[in-house]
């Protein structure tokens, strides 16, 4: 079975035959590469209805079976994606989605790396002393103008871009209800300083292997039903 997860900023594939046997991930426009020639295949992501007569689900049921996958007994789910951030919980079967604000996704990362002049795996590894540089706005344009502002007043790069990281996690953390047992999937999950901030901030979180394709995954594993 062929998991797609045709994202709104990267498209992944799993193929799952009794364990995962293959995967990649590409930019979400080049998905066409990732559909094999043959094989059941069943879609979930923003844009999983692009692949028609195929067996296709939401992100959320897509997010539930991949992470219990790994954690059967996950209590909520925060799926950080590059355009939206998510928080299932699975004790009373509710969502949360919070995809009108960047603040709180990948984007929002990525719009300051780039400015920054870095990756985002760099990025991910710059978190220390983020209580050190206070920023108060979370929109990201506004942010924008304060951090070259705390940039001009002798702030370190270092500086404020844990600031920055500080700011996301603090953002996805509002939206989590308090639990034990707490899941981090998606591209972001891959990011260590906003999974060690948010395992600060609510207690530890679990991160699964390879976070970014849990939800192809669960795709794979409903397809499979
Ligand atoms: P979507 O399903 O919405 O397309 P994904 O779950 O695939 O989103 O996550 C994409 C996001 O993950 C992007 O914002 C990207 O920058 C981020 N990302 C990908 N790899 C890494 C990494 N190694 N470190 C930190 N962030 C990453």
């Amino acid at each position: 079975m062929i998991g797609l997860d045709l994202g709104s900023t990267a498209a992944k594939m799993i193929r799952f035959e009794g364990k995962i046997k293959e995967w990649r991930i590409v930019k979400s426009y080049q998905w066409k590469e990732l559909v094999p020639s043959e094989g059941e295949i069943c879609t979930t992501g923003y844009f999983r209805k692009a692949l028609p007569n195929v067996k296709s689900i939401t992100e959320i049921t897509a997010a539930r079976y991949g992470t219990t996958y790994f954690f059967p007994d996950v209590e909520v789910i925060v799926d950080i994606g590059g355009q939206d951030t998510k928080v299932i919980d699975m004790r009373n079967n509710s969502f949360v989605i919070n995809d009108k604000c960047s603040a709180g996704t990948g984007a929002f990362l990525e719009f300051f790396a780039e400015y920054l002049g870095m990756s985002m795996s760099e990025m991910g590894k710059i978190y220390g002393n983020a209580e050190k540089v206070e920023l108060n706005n979370t929109c990201g344009i506004f942010m924008l103008s304060e951090i070259l502002s705390k940039l001009v007043n002798g702030y370190s790069k270092e500086e404020v871009i844990s600031g920055i990281q500080w700011s996301c996690a603090q953002k996805v953390a509002s939206m989590v209800p308090e639990a034990d047992k707490i899941a981090v999937i998606g591209g972001v999950a891959q990011n260590e300083g906003i999974v060690n901030m948010l395992s600060k901030i609510l207690g530890n979180v679990m991160v699964p292997e390879h976070p970014q394709l849990i939800n192809a995954l669960g795709a794979a594993l409903y397809g499979n039903k």
